[in-house]
């Protein structure tokens, strides 16, 4: 079956299309996917602007009951939905169907926030003036997304995107179309109007490109890589509308001395290659103090030992395949400069052959590596991680904040002290103690500091930062 992009209502199938590839078998196309041109998405950005005045002025009842819906259709049908998921992507069904229960979750909370827009009325210094502040919709927002979430990161834009009366041009990454188009698909059934979101799925080049170009796009968020996130900043910049990016992360994961050893391992096991280390919160940087260093190491290969990676629908399965040729050599690439580094692999590493063709790859454990190696610098986007051997908690602290990035930060610890020493200086949008560096609520903040994000926070009550723009209205009675 052919999926079309969405504009203006229409569902149109264009002159080229994509194969979507189960990275589990690649034998196993999941369907065929249209790629839009340039000129889609010109009219797709046109259909959204034509769409904003009606939709902007929509009573918030109706939101609530669009977005309600979509909820519960998400969420019925989660089993079948996170399959897909899995299937495109290559994360495990368990963490297929999390994912896509996390995305009706979100347009649940979106649903509510609909019927809880409110504002501020404050009195003037002037007498008989009052104010009020109010939030307003910013117009046309451009979506564009990546491939590692590939139902939760589009729920957690498109939600709040329309939540607050915004119209949509959303762009999905290109090698999992299959999640976005189905819940493109829900909305529109659930009832929202023709033109308030468009799907253009093709290639960030062209589609993305050409959003980016806009003069009618006032604010785009963007989830994927640096490289990508420079572009969107600049473009941006050029046309003076809003900007959210979140990009990549070199999340550090502390172990000291005092930790509990099974908490530790399970934490730094989940952080590091649960996802198949393909979240942008996890941890790629184990950093662990002399005294409990060996002993770490050992549980860790045992724990490694103890993995099951193999096709991501198969019952037992911990962790998938990588997503596709291209990630899979960006990690053996990597694997190979750590080695030079001088770095040890102590555990995993080798490509790994299954019942079916797919990109599988042993998670990888580096010992012996120090914080100034590529390794420990450049994010892998893998199931790579390297262990750093430190002398106490101060070095630790100053080695986990030694990045450019700074979206999660870790501590194993039972220490009270340093725990919320750690807590207040960690230098990271995201501070976890005695948890996975990665693993977050749909209800609060999401975003990093430094090279991991800019602009507002995602998700919850503080996505109204982004998703609208505050008006401060003076009236004299
Ligand atoms: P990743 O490594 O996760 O693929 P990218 O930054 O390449 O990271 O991709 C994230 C999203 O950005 C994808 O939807 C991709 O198609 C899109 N994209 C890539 N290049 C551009 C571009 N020049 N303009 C706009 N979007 C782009």
């Amino acid at each position: 079956m052919m999926h079309s992009n969405l504009i203006d209502g229409e569902w149109i199938d264009g002159n080229d299309m994509v194969r979507n590839i189960n990275p589990s078998d690649t034998n196993d196309v999941i369907g065929e996917y249209a790629r839009a041109s340039a000129e889609d998405a010109k009219a797709a950005i046109a259909a959204a602007k034509a769409a904003f005045p009606a939709w902007s002025r929509s009573g918030i009842l109706e939101r609530h009951a669009i977005l309600r819906k979509t909820a519960d259709e998400i969420l019925a049908r989660k089993d079948e939905l996170g399959r897909l998921l899995s299937r495109e992507e290559g994360k495990t069904l368990a963490e297929g169907i999390g994912e896509t229960v996390r995305a009706g979750q979100i347009f649940d909370f979106f649903a509510g926030e609909a019927l809880r827009l409110a504002g501020e009325v404050i009195p003037s210094v002037r007498p008989n003036i009052g104010v009020e502040i109010t939030r307003e919709p910013v117009g046309v927002v451009g979506i564009i997304t990546p491939w590692n979430f590939p139902i939760a990161i589009p729920a957690w834009k498109i939600a709040p995107a329309l939540c607050y009366g915004n119209t949509v041009v959303f762009k999905p990454a290109e090698l999992v179309p299959g999640c976005s188009w189905a819940i493109v698909d829900i909305l529109v059934r659930a009832g929202l109007p023709k033109g308030v979101l468009n799907l253009v799925m093709g290639k960030g080049s062209v589609v993305g490109q050409a959003m980016l170009d806009s003069p009618d796009v006032q604010a785009i968020t963007f989830t994927g890589s640096t490289g990508t996130g420079k572009r969107v900043a600049l473009a941006s910049v050029e046309h003076n509308r809003k900007y959210q990016l979140e990009m990549g992360g070199k999340n550090p994961f502390v172990v000291l001395d005092d930790a509990d050893l099974t908490v530790a391992v399970e934490a730094a096991v989940n952080s590091a290659f649960f996802s198949t280390g393909q979240r942008c919160t996890a941890s790629s940087r184990v950093i662990v103090t002399e005294g409990i260093h060996d002993r770490f190491v050992q549980a860790m290969g045992e724990r490694m030992k103890g993995l099951v990676i193999d096709d991501a629908l198969k019952a037992g399965t911990h962790i998938g395949p990588v997503v596709d040729q291209s990630q899979l050599n960006q990690d053996t690439d990597y694997i190979a400069i750590g080695k030079q580094e001088g770095a040890k692999l102590a555990f995993g590493g080798e490509l790994l052959k299954r019942d079916t063709p797919g990109f599988y790859l042993q998670p990888a454990l580096f010992t012996e590596a120090t914080n100034q190696m590529r390794i420990s610098q450049e994010e892998i986007f893998g199931p790579v991680a390297s262990v750093i051997r430190v002398k106490d908690y101060d070095e630790a602290l100053s080695v986990a904040n030694d990045t450019p990035f700074g979206l999660s930060s870790g501590i194993a610890t039972t220490s009270l002290k340093h725990a919320t020493h750690f807590k207040r200086n960690a230098e990271a949008g995201m501070v976890m103690v005695n948890l996975p560096t990665a693993g977050v609520d749909f209800h609060v903040p999401f975003g990093g500091r430094k090279g991991s994000s800019h602009g507002s926070r995602e998700q919850g009550r503080y996505a109204a930062e982004f998703y609208t723009t505050v008006k401060t209205g003076y009236t004299s009675t």
